[in-house]
Order: structure tokens, then C-alpha cells, then sequence
């Protein structure tokens, strides 16, 4: 821990991983490590992590990159932070991300940027950009992030990770500060597959703050190093279009499956047609449970609170308008419209509708087939100064490759499977309903 302090002193400066470290508590608690002796069991015991800032932590503060909590400190532990403590593992600092998890660069913070550490110029994709970049700018060897639409996939797929997007009820949520109830989960991004289904196993399960937890009894690293002959991998052709995904992306994709092939698994074309609906229901149900889980920063109950106001309501509009920056300022104004009288029907109706569709389509598929692969991105990392001019509407139909499995509950995994222009691919391995054994297995098969 303290040689690993050393390196972020050194590395952090440049990169902006970490909205806030806590080396005095985390050396205590490596202390204790030594002191009690290191279990040997315990593959977690004594390996430092970080954790993305919207998950509240006792120690330090828990700020969602947000104006809004900029001084805001938990009275409890997250329940996966509970866990990770439990495991042995110490919490070395609190990663940076998109405000309140909306984004997919990290620009949206209103604290700092994070960058790639592959290239300074670029972005660390988002939301979880400082999980991502403090594990690829070797600063802990393992983080935590969240994934309501993309944000552990993308940025693990920007920065050669690999990043878990679990089965929705894999992991408790209580604690994990709400973007879209429905979609949010939280997950590890690590270097290798083992170390991503090692911290899996120790923080997934039944937990009775969250009714939505499922009761696991699954060892994650089970299947990992079994050989993937015969498996069946489903390519969906909507994932490999020309139109959507940059073509040297395409490649090196392309490549993966044909290694895959290679190792004797069956390659299957199969189809996702509503696929591209994907990205509209996604923004219209995730801002629509935004809206509803940010009603509670009004400046009473939780951190900023606004000056002078002159009465009740001038406080909720003083301190939502100074505290929240625009992008999630367009959030919830997307999502009143989503839910609004006049608008509900065509909008968050219709999504949840498609919603249910894509859900199905991904089952049928995965029917057919053990698991199903295609890029994580539409391009490689961009540049810090693009995304920022870049209109919302163009940020959001990049996330089409992500949002379906968000809204079908189901796990995806991205691997690095190569780089265009020294900048990292990731493919994404999507599965059935707890099936991340599998998706692990096949993950290895590239390392
Ligand atoms: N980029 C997506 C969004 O902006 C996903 C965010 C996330 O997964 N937290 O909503």
C-alpha cells in the first residue's frame, strides 16, 4: 500500500483518476493486514482498490462529481463497500466520473478530467473514466464502477480493461448513490479475467437492503481455464455494421471472433432487428428514473444548499440550479417530459414496451447460443476537446452498443482484444441471466 502510494503520487498528477485518496486510513489499514497476517486463502486480502464516488464510503467524502455533494460525507458504508472491506481489501481513494454517472467521458465532472492513460489527448471513457484510468495507469491493480448504460463497459474497452457489467441483482445497490434504478449495477474492471471474477465472488450476493439482490451460490471463477471447444458464440449482425461501428474497430473484432474460431468454438450469425431502439427507450427510461432519484438533492436533506433564498421554493430552485450542472440539469428535464401527462404514453410507455422486446430478442438469441459477441465501442477513445462540442444527441446514440443489455437485465464483459492507432478495442461478451462463469471463460481463452 505504501509503495503503491508512491506511484499514484507520482502518476496522478497527470492522470486525475481519483476525486479524492485517504492514505492515512488506508495505511492504518494495511497495518492491520501485516499485524494479523495475511490470509493466504484470501486472494483479496491486503490488495488495495479504488472506488467510483457515486458509491458512499464512511470514510472521506462521496461527491457523484457533483457540485451537489462537493462536501457531502456518508454516515454508512455501501454494502459493496462493506464487502470489499470485508475481503481484506483496502480502499486507496474515490474515482472520478461523469456528474452523477451521466456521461460516457468523465467531462461531465464538475470536479476534474481524467485522462486516458494511454494518451493524455484522449478521453478515459465514462462514467467510471477514474476506475478505468486508475487501474490502467497501474495505480491499483482493481476498481469498482457502475453500469446503467455502458459506463464500466466503455471505458474499459477505452483503456484495455477487463470490465464487468453484471446480471442486474448480481450485486446489492444499496448505497450506490441512484441514477436509474432500474438499470444501475455495480462492477469490477481489472487487468485480468481472474482478478475480475475473484472480486465478483466477493461482492455479489443477497443483500436485505437491496430486495432486488439475488441469492447467489455461484463461484464466478469456476469455468475459468476450461477450454472453449464447441462452446456456441453468437454474432449479431446488428453489431457489426459498417454504418454504426468504425471500420478498423470492425477488424480487429473481427479478429477476436476468428481466434475464437480458431480455439474450436462454433461461430453462429444471429439477429437483434430492435436493436437500435435501444438508445431512445434507454434515455427515455433512464432520465425518466433520474428525475425521480434526484428530487432528493433540494437543499434540506442532502449536501449543497443554496444562499439567500427568500423562501421554500426559491431554496429547491436556487440550490438544483447552482448544484447541478447541465447535463444532468437535461436529464431530468428529458425525464418530467418522459413521464409527463401529456408525453407518457409515446415516451416512457412506449419505451418500456420496446424495452421488452429487446429483452426477448436478446433471450431467443441466447437460446440458440452459450454467448454473444461484438465491439463495446462504436470507435477508440476520442479526443478530450471533441466530446466536449459535441452535441447530446451525438453522445447519446454512441452508447447504442451498450443500452440493450442494460435494458434486458442481462451480463456483459469487455475483454481487450487489440489496439488501432495505440489506442485499445475492447469486445463485449454478452450472456444469459447469471451466466458470467461463462463470460469469463471465454474472456480467458484471450488471455
Ligand atoms: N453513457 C450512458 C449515459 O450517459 C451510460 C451512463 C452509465 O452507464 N452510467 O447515460
Amino acid at each position: 500500500v505504501e509503495s503503491i502510494f508512491d506511484f499514484i503520487e507520482k502518476t496522478e498528477p497527470t492522470v486525475g483518476a481519483f476525486i479524492s485518496t485517504n492514505k492515512e486510513a488506508a495505511l492504518a489499514e494495511a497495518k492491520l493486514v501485516d499485524e494479523r497476517g495475511v490470509d493466504a486463502d484470501n486472494l483479496l486480502d491486503g490488495i488495495p482498490v479504488a472506488v467510483k464516488d457515486n458509491i458512499v464510503t464512511k470514510e472521506g467524502k462521496t461527491t457523484a462529481a457533483s457540485k451537489m455533494l462537493e462536501d457531502f460525507t456518508s454516515v454508512y458504508d455501501a454494502t459493496v463497500v462493506e464487502k470489499v472491506k470485508k475481503a481484506g481489501m483496502i480502499i486507496v481513494g474515490k474515482a472520478n466520473l461523469d456528474e452523477f454517472a451521466m456521461g460516457g467521458t468523465t467531462e461531465t465532472s464538475k470536479l476534474q478530467q481524467t485522462v486516458n492513460p494511454w494518451n493524455s489527448k484522449k478521453v478515459p471513457g465514462g462514467s467510471s473514466g477514474g476506475s478505468a484510468a486508475a487501474v490502467a495507469a497501474g495505480m491499483v491493480p482493481a476498481s469498482l464502477g457502475t453500469d446503467t448504460g455502458g459506463s464500466i463497459r466503455q471505458p474499459a474497452a477505452y483503456t484495455n480493461l477487463v470490465g464487468l457489467k453484471p446480471t442486474y441483482g448480481t450485486i446489492s445497490r444499496y448505497g450506490v448513490i441512484a441514477f436509474a434504478s432500474s438499470l444501475d449495477q455495480v462492477g469490477p474492471l481489472t487487468r485480468t479475467v481472474k482478478d475480475n471474477a475473484t472480486l465478483l465472488n466477493a461482492v455479489s450476493g443477497k443483500d436485505d437492503k437491496d430486495n432486488t439482490s439475488a441469492d447467489l451460490t455461484i463461484d464466478f471463477t469456476e469455468k475459468i481455464g476450461q477450454k472453449i471447444q464447441g462452446l456456441k458464440i453468437g454474432v449479431p449482425k446488428e453489431f457489426f455494421d459498417e454504418n454504426l461501428v468504425e471500420v478498423h474497430v470492425l477488424q480487429t473484432v473481427h479478429q477476436a471472433v476468428e481466434q475464437l474460431k480458431k480455439l474450436g468454438a462454433e461461430v453462429i450469425e444471429v439477429s437483434l432487428p430492435h436493436l437500435k431502439y435501444g438508445v431512445p427507450a434507454y434515455y427515455a427510461i433512464a432520465t425518466a428514473e433520474a428525475s425521480s432519484n434526484l428530487q432528493r438533492f433540494d437543499g434540506i436533506r442532502y449536501g449543497y444548499s443554496a444562499e439567500n433564498a427568500k423562501s421554500l421554493e426559491d431554496l429547491y430552485v436556487k440550490t438544483r440550479s447552482e448544484g447541478f450542472g447541465s447535463e444532468v440539469k437535461r436529464r431530468i428535464v428529458l425525464g418530467g417530459i418522459s413521464l409527463s401527462v401529456e408525453h407518457y404514453e409515446e415516451l416512457y410507455g412506449k419505451a418500456t414496451k420496446v424495452r421488452t422486446i429487446i429483452r426477448n430478442e436478446f433471450e431467443v438469441a441466447l437460446k440458440e447460443v452459450d454467448v454473444l459477441v461484438g465491439p463495446s465501442t462504436t470507435t477508440v477513445a476520442p479526443n478530450i476537446e471533441n466530446k466536449e462540442g459535441q452535441e447530446p444527441v451525438e453522445a447519446y446514440t454512441d452508447d447504442v452498443l451498450t443500452v440493450g443489455v442494460n435494458l434486458a437485465g442481462i451480463p456483459s464483459l469487455n475483454i481487450p482484444v487489440g489496439f488501432h492507432e495505440n489506442m485499445p478495442v475492447g469486445m463485449q461478451i454478452i450472456g444469459d441471466y447469471f451466466e458470467e462463469a461463462t463470460l469469463y471463460q471465454v474472456g480467458y481463452a484471450f488471455e
